[in-house]
Order: C-alpha cells, then sequence, then structure tokens
C-alpha cells in the first residue's frame, strides 16, 4: 500500500502499490483512475 493525502478532501488515500491504476480514498470514497503521464508522450516525440 502506499499512501498520500488525497487531492479531493485532504484525507489518506492509497493505492494498491506504485503500479497501481487505481486511487481509493476512505474520506470521501472517491475511486479514481491514473492514466500514465500526459506529459512525457509528446515529450519524448520531440526529443
Ligand atoms: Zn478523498
Amino acid at each position: 500500500m502506499v499512501t498520500f493525502d488525497c487531492p479531493w478532501c485532504g484525507e489518506p488515500a492509497m493505492v494498491e502499490s506504485a503500479e497501481a491504476d487505481e486511487v481509493v480514498c476512505e474520506g470521501c470514497g472517491v475511486r479514481a483512475a491514473l492514466a500514465p503521464d500526459p506529459v512525457a508522450a509528446p515529450i519524448a516525440r520531440a526529443a
């Protein structure tokens, strides 16, 4: 488990692992998919 402050409610939220693709917050009940870094791809293409 990896815990961090939920960006929606500030309560501790967690992901199952560093490779998880979903975050779950017990504070506000949100479940959000984590997308791969959307900024890295165009930068990599431009380089
Ligand atoms: Zn939350």
